[in-house]
């Protein structure tokens, strides 16, 4: 079996002073990439900083005959991270959006700074970090970017309106960077993780909690970031060491209207639900355009026919 190495190439981990973060940087380290072990050391909900965080990172990736630096910045500073990436090691090929943090409330008592706090750090950091590390591998002809998302920005969670708004913008995000970084050579997937860490302390129930390890999340996060891996735009999730793939899906849908000059009323609407919402012989379309083209096709039939 050939092992993926990373020899030559310098990954970024943003929030990698614990958790899956931490797993990552171990292990694109041990497999030969000089590591930024970026991490701003705060609280889980977003107060404070400690160095020690990536400090210690750093320690035992260089401890085992590793390479690595820390880097302290918020996210919301992502250039000062890929600055000390460019300074360091020259380069970043790498660039795992990992940082993160929680501010769980009710959506009636979310504060506005509850939500802004939760899509800076997300949102805002991952496009700051993203957006400086984009020139460099767009020159390089060369990236692979991860995306975090979250279980609760796919299907929503209770008390997590400010965090599940973030977490699917940034399946969004990480949608439109696969397609415009495609003739470039840089791929960019969503990871969709659960792990026990800090952050699911006290949520995940216990046999979770011990059976889902970051570490098991690490190697799937690993061969997205290979240069042989040819995936790109694909929103994978990874727990426990069960590892699976989401898409979307859409019904085929009716034409509730027969000619142009043929209007549509609610009671039509109702009147369809059921055959609107049968998933029976379900459509995925892959991109926007094959989305959108079914409807120029209905179109063109409502043309023809009136
Ligand atoms: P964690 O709290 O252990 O790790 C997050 C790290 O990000 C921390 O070390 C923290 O210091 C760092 N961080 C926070 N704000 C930062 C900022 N502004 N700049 C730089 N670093 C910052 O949690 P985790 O479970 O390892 O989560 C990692 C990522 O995975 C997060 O994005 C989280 O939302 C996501 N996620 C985790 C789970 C899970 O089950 N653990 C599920 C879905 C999504």
């Amino acid at each position: 079996m050939v092992e993926l190495r990373f020899d030559g190439q310098v990954a970024v981990i943003t929030g990698a002073g614990g958790g899956l973060g931490k797993e990552y940087a171990l292990l694109f380290a041990s497999r030969g990439a000089a590591v930024v072990v970026n991490d701003l050391g705060g609280s889980f909900k977003g107060e404070g900083s400690d160095k020690r965080a990536a400090d210690l990172v750093v320690d035992e990736i260089i401890k085992a005959g590793g390479k690595a630096v820390a880097n302290y910045d918020s996210v919301e500073d992502g250039e000062k991270i890929i600055k000390t990436a460019i300074d360091h090691f020259g380069r970043v090929d790498i660039l795992v959006n990992n940082a993160g943090i929680l501010r769980d409330r009710s959506f009636l008592k979310t504060e506005e700074l509850d939500w802004d706090l939760v899509q800076k750090v997300h949102v805002k950091g991952a496009y700051k970090t993203t957006r400086a590390a984009w020139e460099y591998m767009r020159k390089q002809n060369y990236g692979r970017i991860i995306m975090t998302s979250s279980g609760s920005g796919i299907y929503g969670n209770f008390g997590q309106a400010n965090y599940s708004a973030a977490k699917l913008a940034l399946v969004g995000l990480s949608n439109t960077l696969a397609q415009e970084g495609k003739s470039k050579n840089i791929h960019c997937n969503t990871i969709v993780p659960i792990a026990g860490s800090r952050m699911t302390q006290g949520i995940l129930p216990p046999d979770l909690m011990d059976n889902a390890r970051p570490d098991l999340v690490a190697p799937v996060v690993a061969w997205l970031c290979h240069e042989s891996c040819p995936e790109n735009g694909a929103i994978i999730e990874a727990a426990a060491g069960w590892v699976g793939r989401y898409r979307w899906e859409r019904t085929r849908g009716v034409t509730l209207r027969k000619r142009t000059d043929e209007g549509l009323s609610p009671e039509k609407v109702r009147d369809s639900w059921d055959e609107i919402s049968d998933f029976r012989g379900s459509l995925h379309p892959e991109s926007n355009q094959e989305a959108a083209g079914l409807i120029g096709e209905i179109v063109q039939n409502l043309i023809e026919n009136t």
